[in-house]
């Protein structure tokens, strides 16, 4: 388990100080994490890191997963993409086994923490299946601008019951509730495995194993999901291919709480054995931290080419190790690259202008190493997970009168 004061080399002795001082404030504190996965997706990411270190600066801090079956995972899916603007909505069939699954976890899971988190809306009715007898956060992690209404119009009779609403972005507070929002940006953990240095050496070693050629390398790094339109991010890198010789890495793995997952994988593949230029392109399904971390550091661009996206680790992930990135003008993402500055932003689907903004890094290293030294700036400056705890903490304060613990 690491220590809080691992950190200092990077963020500095003043942040590390800062966090220990607050968390003195809210020591013994009893709160828990509720989420629907364990692995796959930027929440476990995070929570994964967050958890012990929580516990290391003396909050009590639990993490509990919901358990459902495929047919449940099938219609939180459909919820998440429908607030994420699908047009597909709910049947009252669907609705009824989304509640009794949150139903039936709330009668052996039980909650006597001073402060209940629940993250995204797998496990979000669970508030209506207890006598509320502490404040509820709920902790949405999707771009919820423009969903579908009648789906909001449901999913709000949950999102109300809250004593607070923690968003990625502050685009995406609701004029239309009556909850108290605020905004928590994502954040990455510099320590873990996907994210120290590597050395050269290694790198190799790992990318050999995959059959990664030493040609310049544009990869994408996510879940095979339709909202992160990897068969466009094929498109784009065959515009590219044709006027400069590299090889595509498509790197992803399969959330627990996503069915749609495996069919996406097998239509990536498909689309890469029919492109021209299949043999410079790699599509790999593998759940490996360090795999994540070579292909980001190794590759000469990342790209993200994300219909909506929440936020996008692995944006922040890519940025941090000084990789340049080109990236849909969307969601979180926004948050995170200034155009020009430390990366590039394009609208989605305008692939010619996707495809030649990568070209024109894989042809200057200068420009590259410009954009990937601001890039890892910004992410030292505002997305460690040091800032994002103390943002935590601060959300916990207002919630817990000092001295109940
Ligand atoms: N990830 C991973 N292996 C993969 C693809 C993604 O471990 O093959 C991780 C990635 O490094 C990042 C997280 O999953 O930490 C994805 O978070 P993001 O916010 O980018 O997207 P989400 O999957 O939550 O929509």
């Amino acid at each position: 388990m690491r220590d809080i004061s691992e950190y200092e080399p990077i963020v500095g002795h003043e942040v590390v100080s800062r966090l220990r001082e607050h968390a003195r404030a809210l020591r013994g504190a009893h709160i828990v994490y509720i989420n629907s996965t364990y692995v796959g997706g930027g929440v476990a990411e995070m929570l994964n890191s967050v958890v012990p270190l929580f516990n290391e600066i003396g909050i009590k801090m639990g993490w509990r997963i919901l358990h459902g079956t495929d047919d449940f995972f099938t219609i939180t899916k459909k919820i998440h993409n429908s607030l994420q603007g699908g047009s597909a909505g709910l049947t009252d069939e669907e609705k009824g086994l989304y509640e009794r699954t949150n139903r039936l976890y709330s009668t052996y899971t039980h909650l006597d923490h001073d402060l209940v988190v629940v993250h995204d809306p797998q496990p979000m009715p669970l508030i209506k299946f207890y006598k509320k007898a502490q404040p509820w956060i709920l902790r949405l992690h999707i771009d919820i601008t423009n969903p579908n209404p009648n789906t909001w119009d449901y999913i709000r009779n949950f999102v109300e019951m809250y004593d607070e609403v923690v968003v990625s972005n502050k685009n995406y507070m609701r004029p239309d509730l009556n909850v108290p929002q605020s905004v928590i940006y994502p954040a990455i953990d510099p320590l873990s495995l996907k994210n120290i240095p590597l050395s050269g050496q290694f790198i190799d070693k790992e990318l050999s194993k995959f059959g990664v050629s030493d040609k310049p390398m544009i990869a994408q790094v996510s879940r095979f999901d339709k909202w992160k339109d990897p068969l466009g991010v094929i498109k784009i890198f065959e515009k590219v291919r044709r006027k400069f010789d590299c090889q595509l890495v498509l790197l992803g793995n399969l959330a627990t709480d996503d069915p749609e997952g495996q069919k996406m994988f097998e239509s990536v593949q498909l689309a890469a054995a029919k492109s021209e230029f299949k043999r410079d392109i790699n599509v790999i399904l593998v759940e490996s931290e360090t795999l994540v971390n070579a292909v980001q550091t190794r590759a000469d661009v990342v790209v993200q080419n994300s219909i909506r996206e929440g936020f996008g680790l692995v944006v922040t992930e890519a940025m941090y190790k000084g990789t340049p990135v080109v990236a849909s003008n969307v969601g979180g993402i926004k948050v995170q690259i200034t155009d020009g500055y430390n990366g590039y932003l394009v609208d989605h689907g305008k692939y010619d202008e996707f495809a030649s903004r990568v070209l024109e890094l894989l042809r200057s290293p200068e420009k590259r190493k410009e954009l990937g030294e601001h890039g890892r700036k910004t992410v030292v400056d505002k997305f460690l997970i040091t800032r994002l705890m103390d943002d935590w903490m601060t959300v916990f304060e207002r919630h817990l009168k000092s001295g109940n613990n």
